[in-house]
Protein backbone atom coordinates (compact mmCIF):
# COMPACT_ATOMS: atom_id res chain seq x y z
CA UNK A 1 0.00 0.00 0.00
CA UNK A 2 1.93 3.48 -1.03
CA UNK A 3 1.04 6.58 -0.46
CA UNK A 4 -0.47 8.70 -3.17
CA UNK A 5 2.86 11.81 -3.39
CA UNK A 6 0.90 13.63 -6.16
CA UNK A 7 -1.60 14.39 -4.32
CA UNK A 8 0.66 15.09 -1.30
CA UNK A 9 2.34 17.55 -3.22
CA UNK A 10 -0.77 19.28 -4.56
CA UNK A 11 -1.77 19.67 -0.76
CA UNK A 12 1.74 21.04 -0.02
CA UNK A 13 1.36 23.73 -2.81
CA UNK A 14 -1.91 24.37 -1.95
CA UNK A 15 -1.50 25.33 1.30
CA UNK A 16 1.92 27.06 1.24
CA UNK A 17 0.50 29.03 -1.52
CA UNK A 18 -2.41 30.58 0.58
CA UNK A 19 -0.18 31.22 3.44
CA UNK A 20 2.69 33.00 1.43
CA UNK A 21 4.17 36.25 2.85
CA UNK A 22 7.03 38.48 0.68
CA UNK A 23 9.43 35.34 2.30
CA UNK A 24 8.28 32.11 3.75
CA UNK A 25 4.61 31.38 5.08
CA UNK A 26 3.21 33.05 7.86
CA UNK A 27 -0.18 30.93 9.11
CA UNK A 28 -0.58 32.06 12.61
CA UNK A 29 -3.41 29.99 14.64
CA UNK A 30 -6.71 31.69 14.23
CA UNK A 31 -5.76 34.16 11.54
CA UNK A 32 -7.55 33.94 8.48
CA UNK A 33 -4.56 31.56 6.61
CA UNK A 34 -5.16 29.68 8.91
CA UNK A 35 -8.95 28.89 8.75
CA UNK A 36 -8.63 28.71 5.21
CA UNK A 37 -5.93 26.17 5.78
CA UNK A 38 -8.74 23.84 8.40
CA UNK A 39 -11.69 24.44 5.58
CA UNK A 40 -9.44 22.74 3.09
CA UNK A 41 -8.20 19.72 5.53
CA UNK A 42 -11.45 19.84 6.47
CA UNK A 43 -13.16 18.91 3.32
CA UNK A 44 -10.36 16.09 2.68
CA UNK A 45 -11.38 14.23 6.69
CA UNK A 46 -15.16 14.65 5.39
CA UNK A 47 -14.29 13.15 1.77
CA UNK A 48 -12.99 9.97 3.99
CA UNK A 49 -15.52 9.66 6.71
CA UNK A 50 -14.01 11.16 9.36
CA UNK A 51 -15.81 12.53 12.45
CA UNK A 52 -14.08 16.56 13.35
CA UNK A 53 -14.13 17.83 16.73
CA UNK A 54 -13.48 21.12 17.61
CA UNK A 55 -12.70 22.39 20.89
CA UNK A 56 -12.48 25.43 22.74
CA UNK A 57 -9.27 26.51 22.12
CA UNK A 58 -9.35 25.52 18.67
CA UNK A 59 -7.58 21.97 18.78
CA UNK A 60 -8.69 19.64 15.70
CA UNK A 61 -9.67 15.94 16.76
CA UNK A 62 -10.94 14.17 13.15
CA UNK A 63 -11.54 10.23 14.20
CA UNK A 64 -11.57 7.80 11.04
CA UNK A 65 -13.60 4.84 12.72
CA UNK A 66 -15.06 2.62 9.17
CA UNK A 67 -15.62 -0.10 11.67
CA UNK A 68 -17.42 1.52 14.11
CA UNK A 69 -14.87 0.03 16.99
CA UNK A 70 -15.99 0.88 20.02
CA UNK A 71 -12.18 0.74 21.27
CA UNK A 72 -9.97 3.67 22.34
CA UNK A 73 -8.10 5.57 18.97
CA UNK A 74 -4.80 5.76 18.01
CA UNK A 75 -3.67 9.26 17.05
CA UNK A 76 -1.26 10.94 14.36
CA UNK A 77 -1.17 14.68 13.83
CA UNK A 78 1.08 17.49 14.45
CA UNK A 79 0.34 21.80 13.71
CA UNK A 80 -0.44 23.87 11.66
CA UNK A 81 0.66 27.05 12.30
CA UNK A 82 3.73 28.54 12.12
CA UNK A 83 5.98 31.23 12.90
CA UNK A 84 5.92 34.71 11.47
CA UNK A 85 7.96 34.55 7.71
CA UNK A 86 8.71 30.61 8.64
CA UNK A 87 9.22 27.81 6.45
CA UNK A 88 7.21 24.93 4.44
CA UNK A 89 7.54 21.88 6.57
CA UNK A 90 7.28 22.51 10.24
CA UNK A 91 4.46 21.21 11.52
CA UNK A 92 2.60 20.89 8.49
CA UNK A 93 4.33 17.73 7.26
CA UNK A 94 3.15 15.90 9.88
CA UNK A 95 -0.09 16.96 9.34
CA UNK A 96 -0.37 16.19 5.03
CA UNK A 97 1.27 12.80 6.04
CA UNK A 98 -1.13 11.60 8.67
CA UNK A 99 -4.42 13.28 6.35
CA UNK A 100 -2.42 11.37 3.18
CA UNK A 101 -1.85 8.10 5.65
CA UNK A 102 -5.75 7.93 6.40
CA UNK A 103 -6.70 8.75 2.27
CA UNK A 104 -5.11 5.94 1.81
CA UNK A 105 -6.50 3.40 4.28
CA UNK A 106 -9.34 4.73 3.43
CA UNK A 107 -8.56 3.37 -0.37
CA UNK A 108 -7.74 0.53 0.20
CA UNK A 109 -10.28 -0.79 2.49
CA UNK A 110 -7.86 -1.57 5.04
CA UNK A 111 -9.79 -3.00 8.61
CA UNK A 112 -8.60 -1.30 11.41
CA UNK A 113 -8.83 -2.43 15.01
CA UNK A 114 -8.76 0.70 16.56
CA UNK A 115 -10.02 4.31 15.30
CA UNK A 116 -7.41 6.03 14.24
CA UNK A 117 -7.65 10.16 14.88
CA UNK A 118 -5.88 13.06 13.23
CA UNK A 119 -4.96 15.66 15.77
CA UNK A 120 -4.55 18.89 14.40
CA UNK A 121 -3.27 21.09 17.41
CA UNK A 122 -3.49 25.01 17.41
CA UNK A 123 -1.87 27.72 18.80
CA UNK A 124 2.09 25.13 18.87
CA UNK A 125 4.37 27.86 18.02
CA UNK A 126 3.33 30.70 20.18
CA UNK A 127 2.98 33.32 17.96
CA UNK A 128 0.31 35.13 19.45
CA UNK A 129 0.56 35.16 23.05
CA UNK A 130 4.31 34.03 23.55
CA UNK A 131 3.32 30.78 25.25
CA UNK A 132 4.25 28.08 22.99
CA UNK A 133 1.85 24.29 22.61
CA UNK A 134 -1.18 25.98 24.15
CA UNK A 135 -3.84 23.56 22.28
CA UNK A 136 -1.48 20.17 23.33
CA UNK A 137 -1.25 21.47 27.05
CA UNK A 138 -5.05 21.81 26.66
CA UNK A 139 -5.62 18.80 25.86
CA UNK A 140 -3.13 17.44 27.79
CA UNK A 141 -5.36 19.62 30.99
CA UNK A 142 -2.10 21.17 31.68
CA UNK A 143 -3.57 24.46 31.23
CA UNK A 144 -7.22 25.51 31.50
CA UNK A 145 -9.25 28.30 29.93
CA UNK A 146 -8.63 30.08 33.12
CA UNK A 147 -4.97 30.44 32.31
CA UNK A 148 -5.76 31.89 29.10
CA UNK A 149 -7.58 35.09 30.72
CA UNK A 150 -3.90 36.03 32.00
CA UNK A 151 -2.05 35.45 28.44
CA UNK A 152 -2.44 38.82 26.02
CA UNK A 153 -1.38 39.19 22.82
CA UNK A 154 0.82 42.23 21.33
CA UNK A 155 -2.39 44.64 21.32
CA UNK A 156 -2.99 43.60 25.30
CA UNK A 157 -6.41 41.23 24.19
CA UNK A 158 -6.17 38.45 26.57
CA UNK A 159 -5.76 35.07 24.99
CA UNK A 160 -9.51 33.90 26.25
CA UNK A 161 -11.06 37.14 24.25
CA UNK A 162 -8.98 36.99 21.12
CA UNK A 163 -10.03 33.06 20.58
CA UNK A 164 -13.23 33.51 21.23
CA UNK A 165 -13.77 36.28 18.82
CA UNK A 166 -12.45 34.57 16.12
CA UNK A 167 -15.08 32.30 16.27
CA UNK A 168 -14.23 29.67 18.51
CA UNK A 169 -17.10 28.24 20.60
CA UNK A 170 -15.64 27.73 25.01
CA UNK A 171 -17.81 24.88 25.65
CA UNK A 172 -15.17 23.68 28.22
CA UNK A 173 -17.63 20.85 29.83
CA UNK A 174 -17.83 19.28 26.32
CA UNK A 175 -13.83 19.35 25.44
CA UNK A 176 -12.18 16.01 25.20
CA UNK A 177 -8.87 15.45 26.71
CA UNK A 178 -6.39 12.87 26.28
CA UNK A 179 -6.54 10.34 28.54
CA UNK A 180 -5.01 6.30 28.89
CA UNK A 181 -8.86 5.74 28.48
CA UNK A 182 -9.40 7.56 25.00
CA UNK A 183 -6.26 7.02 23.65
CA UNK A 184 -3.89 4.40 23.20
CA UNK A 185 -0.93 5.86 21.73
CA UNK A 186 0.52 8.64 19.03
CA UNK A 187 3.06 9.23 16.82
CA UNK A 188 3.99 12.41 14.96
CA UNK A 189 6.04 13.26 12.24
CA UNK A 190 8.25 16.56 11.71
CA UNK A 191 10.96 17.75 10.31
CA UNK A 192 14.06 17.70 12.36
CA UNK A 193 14.88 21.23 12.91
CA UNK A 194 17.96 20.59 13.49
CA UNK A 195 21.37 19.23 11.07
CA UNK A 196 22.28 15.95 12.87
CA UNK A 197 20.51 13.37 10.09
CA UNK A 198 20.94 16.04 7.05
CA UNK A 199 24.85 15.81 8.33
CA UNK A 200 25.10 12.07 8.68
CA UNK A 201 22.96 11.95 5.66
CA UNK A 202 20.48 9.66 7.02
CA UNK A 203 16.65 9.93 6.15
CA UNK A 204 15.02 8.78 9.45
CA UNK A 205 15.28 9.84 13.07
CA UNK A 206 13.33 7.66 15.60
CA UNK A 207 13.36 10.04 18.22
CA UNK A 208 14.13 8.36 21.94
CA UNK A 209 13.55 11.44 24.40
CA UNK A 210 12.27 15.25 23.90
CA UNK A 211 14.31 17.69 25.49
CA UNK A 212 13.04 19.22 28.35
CA UNK A 213 13.89 23.04 28.96
CA UNK A 214 14.26 26.06 31.72
CA UNK A 215 13.46 29.62 31.08
CA UNK A 216 15.34 31.88 33.50
CA UNK A 217 14.82 35.84 33.57
CA UNK A 218 18.17 37.49 34.93
CA UNK A 219 17.84 40.59 36.40
CA UNK A 220 21.30 42.37 37.54
CA UNK A 221 21.32 45.83 38.93
CA UNK A 222 24.43 48.16 40.00
CA UNK A 223 25.17 51.83 39.74
CA UNK A 224 24.80 53.59 36.51
CA UNK A 225 27.55 56.73 36.34
CA UNK A 226 29.32 58.88 34.22
CA UNK A 227 31.87 56.77 31.72
CA UNK A 228 34.58 59.20 32.14
CA UNK A 229 34.67 60.49 35.68
CA UNK A 230 33.79 56.75 37.42
CA UNK A 231 37.61 55.27 38.02
CA UNK A 232 37.19 51.49 37.72
CA UNK A 233 37.75 50.68 41.20
CA UNK A 234 34.85 52.73 42.18
CA UNK A 235 32.67 50.54 39.37
CA UNK A 236 29.16 48.50 39.95
CA UNK A 237 28.78 47.80 36.62
CA UNK A 238 25.62 45.14 35.94
CA UNK A 239 26.74 44.40 32.29
CA UNK A 240 30.39 43.21 33.16
CA UNK A 241 28.82 41.37 35.70
CA UNK A 242 26.54 40.10 32.91
CA UNK A 243 28.71 39.14 30.38
CA UNK A 244 30.67 37.37 33.07
CA UNK A 245 27.72 35.40 33.84
CA UNK A 246 26.84 34.56 29.75
CA UNK A 247 30.93 33.58 29.44
CA UNK A 248 30.88 31.02 32.91
CA UNK A 249 27.40 29.43 31.98
CA UNK A 250 28.51 28.74 28.53
CA UNK A 251 31.44 26.79 30.10
CA UNK A 252 29.38 25.21 32.52
CA UNK A 253 27.77 23.02 29.61
CA UNK A 254 30.98 21.32 29.00
CA UNK A 255 30.66 19.11 31.71
CA UNK A 256 27.42 17.73 29.96
CA UNK A 257 27.05 15.68 27.67
CA UNK A 258 23.66 16.48 25.57
CA UNK A 259 23.11 19.59 27.90
CA UNK A 260 22.90 23.30 25.92
CA UNK A 261 22.69 26.41 27.44
CA UNK A 262 21.86 29.41 25.13
CA UNK A 263 21.54 33.49 26.24
CA UNK A 264 19.66 34.64 22.93
CA UNK A 265 18.02 38.13 24.54
CA UNK A 266 19.77 40.96 26.69
CA UNK A 267 18.28 44.27 27.51
CA UNK A 268 20.91 47.02 28.71
CA UNK A 269 19.47 50.42 30.38
CA UNK A 270 20.34 52.91 29.76
CA UNK A 271 22.09 51.52 26.60
CA UNK A 272 24.19 54.81 25.93
CA UNK A 273 28.04 54.50 25.10
CA UNK A 274 29.02 57.28 27.54
CA UNK A 275 27.08 55.76 30.47
CA UNK A 276 27.75 52.95 32.62
CA UNK A 277 24.99 50.75 33.17
CA UNK A 278 22.30 50.76 35.69
CA UNK A 279 20.23 47.27 34.85
CA UNK A 280 21.03 44.29 32.55
CA UNK A 281 18.01 41.96 32.09
CA UNK A 282 19.20 38.45 30.13
CA UNK A 283 17.37 35.62 29.52
CA UNK A 284 18.96 31.63 30.09
CA UNK A 285 17.49 28.40 28.29
CA UNK A 286 18.63 25.59 29.17
CA UNK A 287 18.06 22.22 27.60
CA UNK A 288 18.40 18.56 28.10
CA UNK A 289 17.53 14.89 27.37
CA UNK A 290 18.21 13.49 31.07
CA UNK A 291 15.71 15.30 33.61
CA UNK A 292 18.19 14.95 36.87
CA UNK A 293 21.25 16.37 34.85
CA UNK A 294 19.11 19.39 33.75
CA UNK A 295 17.91 20.14 37.31
CA UNK A 296 21.48 19.89 38.58
CA UNK A 297 22.39 22.33 35.49
CA UNK A 298 19.88 24.65 36.20
CA UNK A 299 21.06 25.11 39.85
CA UNK A 300 24.77 25.51 39.02
CA UNK A 301 23.95 28.29 36.38
CA UNK A 302 21.71 29.77 39.42
CA UNK A 303 24.89 29.29 41.06
CA UNK A 304 26.91 31.03 38.72
CA UNK A 305 25.26 34.07 38.69
CA UNK A 306 24.95 34.34 42.24
CA UNK A 307 28.71 34.13 43.23
CA UNK A 308 29.44 36.68 40.39
CA UNK A 309 27.01 38.77 41.24
CA UNK A 310 28.35 38.49 44.99
CA UNK A 311 31.65 39.21 43.82
CA UNK A 312 30.67 42.44 42.03
CA UNK A 313 28.79 43.60 45.01
CA UNK A 314 25.98 43.71 42.31
CA UNK A 315 21.96 43.03 43.10
CA UNK A 316 20.37 39.87 41.34
CA UNK A 317 17.11 38.48 40.59
CA UNK A 318 16.50 35.30 38.64
CA UNK A 319 12.81 34.37 38.38
CA UNK A 320 11.80 31.10 36.76
CA UNK A 321 9.91 32.08 32.99
CA UNK A 322 8.91 28.29 32.03
CA UNK A 323 9.53 24.86 31.90
CA UNK A 324 8.72 21.42 30.59
CA UNK A 325 9.86 18.17 31.57
CA UNK A 326 12.05 15.67 29.62
CA UNK A 327 9.47 13.25 27.75
CA UNK A 328 11.17 9.74 27.18
CA UNK A 329 9.04 8.19 24.51
CA UNK A 330 7.08 4.98 24.73
CA UNK A 331 10.06 2.05 24.18
CA UNK A 332 7.33 0.06 22.29
CA UNK A 333 6.45 2.13 19.94
CA UNK A 334 9.58 3.07 18.85
CA UNK A 335 10.62 -0.51 18.75
CA UNK A 336 7.47 -1.08 16.28
CA UNK A 337 8.73 2.28 14.21
CA UNK A 338 12.37 0.36 14.12
CA UNK A 339 10.78 -2.76 13.17
CA UNK A 340 9.02 -1.44 10.05
CA UNK A 341 11.94 0.85 8.81
CA UNK A 342 13.90 -2.04 9.08
CA UNK A 343 11.69 -4.04 6.87
CA UNK A 344 11.41 -1.37 4.59
CA UNK A 345 15.20 -1.22 4.50
CA UNK A 346 15.06 2.26 5.15
CA UNK A 347 18.35 4.19 6.30
CA UNK A 348 17.89 5.49 10.31
CA UNK A 349 18.82 6.47 13.44
CA UNK A 350 17.81 6.83 16.88
CA UNK A 351 18.47 10.22 18.17
CA UNK A 352 16.83 12.21 20.80
CA UNK A 353 15.20 15.85 19.60
CA UNK A 354 16.56 19.57 21.39
CA UNK A 355 13.25 21.09 20.39
CA UNK A 356 10.19 20.58 22.40
CA UNK A 357 7.28 19.09 20.71
CA UNK A 358 3.56 18.72 21.14
CA UNK A 359 3.76 14.60 21.56
CA UNK A 360 5.96 15.73 24.94
CA UNK A 361 3.01 17.41 26.29
CA UNK A 362 1.09 13.81 26.16
CA UNK A 363 4.41 11.81 26.90
CA UNK A 364 3.00 11.53 30.52
CA UNK A 365 -0.31 10.56 29.54
CA UNK A 366 -0.12 7.91 26.44
CA UNK A 367 2.72 6.08 24.99
CA UNK A 368 4.03 8.64 22.04
CA UNK A 369 6.68 8.69 19.32
CA UNK A 370 8.02 10.62 16.67
CA UNK A 371 9.88 10.74 13.27
CA UNK A 372 11.57 12.60 12.19
CA UNK A 373 12.60 13.84 8.59
CA UNK A 374 16.18 15.65 8.02
CA UNK A 375 16.15 19.42 8.04
CA UNK A 376 18.68 20.76 4.62
CA UNK A 377 21.36 22.62 6.42
CA UNK A 378 19.57 22.56 9.82
CA UNK A 379 17.50 25.19 9.10
CA UNK A 380 14.09 25.81 10.80
CA UNK A 381 11.56 28.87 11.97
CA UNK A 382 13.08 30.55 8.89
CA UNK A 383 11.80 30.88 5.22
CA UNK A 384 14.85 29.08 4.00
CA UNK A 385 13.68 25.55 5.72
CA UNK A 386 13.73 23.17 3.08
CA UNK A 387 13.26 19.33 3.04
CA UNK A 388 13.42 17.17 0.09
CA UNK A 389 10.41 16.03 -0.85
CA UNK A 390 11.45 12.52 -1.60
CA UNK A 391 12.30 12.37 2.21
CA UNK A 392 8.86 13.57 3.09
CA UNK A 393 7.39 10.65 1.15
CA UNK A 394 9.83 8.04 2.70
CA UNK A 395 8.89 9.10 6.60
CA UNK A 396 4.72 9.99 5.40
CA UNK A 397 5.36 5.63 4.30
CA UNK A 398 6.64 5.00 7.10
CA UNK A 399 3.96 6.80 9.40
CA UNK A 400 1.83 4.61 7.61
CA UNK A 401 3.68 1.45 7.32
CA UNK A 402 3.76 1.80 11.24
CA UNK A 403 0.17 2.56 11.77
CA UNK A 404 -0.88 -0.08 9.37
CA UNK A 405 1.22 -2.39 12.02
CA UNK A 406 -0.42 -1.27 15.17
CA UNK A 407 -4.13 -1.12 14.08
CA UNK A 408 -4.27 -2.95 10.88
ZN1 LIG B 1 6.70 22.30 14.79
Amino acid sequence: MIINKKRMKKDFDYITSISATETGCTRLSYSDEDRQVRDYIEAGLEEIGAEILIDSVGNIRAKYNPMGSKESSFLIGSHIDTVPYGGRYDGLTGVLASLEALRTIHENEISLRHPLELLIFAEEEGSNFGVTMIGSKYMAKKIGLEDLKELSNKDGVSAYDYIQSRGYNFKPEEDYYISAQNARGMIELHVEQGQILDEEAIDIGIIEAIAGMYTYQVIVEGSSNHAGTTPMIYRRDPLLGASEMIVRLNKLVEGYESAVITVGKIEVSPNASNVIASKVVFNIDIRDVVQEKMVRLAEEAKEVCNQIASDKKLDLDIKLLGSSEVAILDRELIDLIERVAKKTKLNYMRMNSGAVHDNAMLADIIPTAMIFLPSIGGISHSPYEDTDFDDIVTGSQLLLDSVIEYVG
